[in-house]
């Protein structure tokens, strides 16, 4: 019954009929990430294509910039495909079945304005997108990664968050669809473990900023940014007294692959975040004094079930994958700044003051 399901679902005679294709050239290991064109996923695939892995890059483009893989595009080791995970899994991706080491899955719109502006289509992407690649790992062989996120914590009464705190979410609140996506996808991910029907690792990502984010994607760091590039006033919702801890993409990536190369026990989430913990008017200020400008404040209504407070307790991630962020705050936001001016305004010098 189980195998019936697998194969209606994978589409199974057309991969076996064409599983016999060659690999690409001079490839060790073939690794696919779902979700490979967005902030984090571009940095990911960068990452491991200079590490000689032979990617194969997923996404709808949703959310996701294409220009983030203009440079990868370039390389011989990377294919994008352009394909939903919502639905069957696409013919490019099927006949490779049975060949794929690693399945990183990052696809799912994460800023609250994107999540909720298509909530049914957030949690199908996490639970029956996080099932189709579940099941290409499991048919491959391949170990699978989930990227789950700290919004799993909801609004904490526990602070900081360690993994084993389960959270005060809603279940009702708008929210919900990103949130209760991901605990569900987190769900299904660990009883594929326990029955050893994939080697599964989950990350819980907290708020991570840097370049190739999306400047209309609505989160705190883009849209301080940009509003300041740009002269306009900058929105800070509720007194800015809520916090949230920032961590750098790079810092991201590194956990990420560290994470999926470990050989820990898969039936543990792992936290990944910045254990810096910053108000949203700290975020600001510094914002700021990294572009040299000052603003205009313009605050707006805190969104429904905001969280007040987060911040990570690493000590798991520490111990057991022995990681840590190390990009201070000040220079992630050079950085930062710097792509979002040549994106915004096209300046050259990065349009810092
Ligand atoms: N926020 C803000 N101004 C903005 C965008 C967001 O003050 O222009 C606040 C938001 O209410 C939240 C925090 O910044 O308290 C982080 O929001 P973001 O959307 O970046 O991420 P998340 O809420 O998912 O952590």
């Amino acid at each position: 019954m189980e195998d019936h399901i697998n194969e209606a679902r994978m589409q199974k005679p057309a991969a076996t009929q064409e599983r016999n294709r060659p690999m690409p050239q001079g490839q060790e290991r073939l690794t696919l990430v779902a979700g490979g064109a967005g902030f984090i996923g571009s940095h990911l695939c960068a990452e491991l294509l200079a590490r000689g892995e032979h990617v194969v890059c997923l996404d709808n483009l949703q959310t996701a910039r294409p220009s983030n893989l203009r440079k990868l595009e370039e390389h011989p080791n990377f294919e994008f495909i352009e394909a939903d995970i919502v639905n069957p899994l696409p013919r490019e991706i099927l006949y490779r079945t049975g060949r794929f080491d690693r399945i990183y899955n990052l696809a799912c719109a994460a800023s609250p304005p994107q999540y909720q502006a298509d909530p049914e289509h957030t949690m199908l992407t996490c639970v029956v997108g996080t099932d189709n690649l579940l099941r290409l790992a499991e048919a491959s062989g391949a170990r699978f990664l989930l990227t789950s996120t700290s919004e799993v914590y909801g609004d904490p009464e526990v602070h900081p968050q360690r993994e084993d705190y389960r959270g005060w979410v809603s279940c009702t609140g708008p929210r919900a669809c990103y949130d209760e996506g991901k605990r569900a996808a987190e769900a299904m991910a660990f009883d594929f473990a326990r029955m050893k029907r994939a080697d599964v690792r989950v990350a819980r990502i907290f708020n991570t900023y840097g370049p190739h984010m999306h400047p209309d994607d609505g989160r705190v760091v883009s849209n301080l940014i940009c509003q300041a590039l740009s002269g306009r006033d900058v929105t800070i919702y509720g007194d800015g007294s809520q916090t949230r801890s920032f961590c750098y993409v790079s810092d991201m990536v590194d956990g990420l692959i560290r994470l999926m190369e470990s050989e820990i026990d898969g039936l543990e989430p792992i936290n990944l975040g910045n254990p810096e913990e910053r108000t949203v008017i700290e975020l600001l200020d510094s914002v700021l004094a990294t572009l040299g400008r000052t603003a205009n404040v313009t605050h707006l209504p805190l969104p429904v079930d905001d969280p007040r407070r987060r911040r990570p307790d690493i000590s798991r991630a520490r111990a057991l994958l022995d990681w840590q962020p190390r990009m201070p705050l000040a220079e992630g936001l050079i950085h930062t700044c710097q792509w979002f001016a040549e994106e915004i305004c096209g300046d050259a010098q990065g349009g810092l003051g």
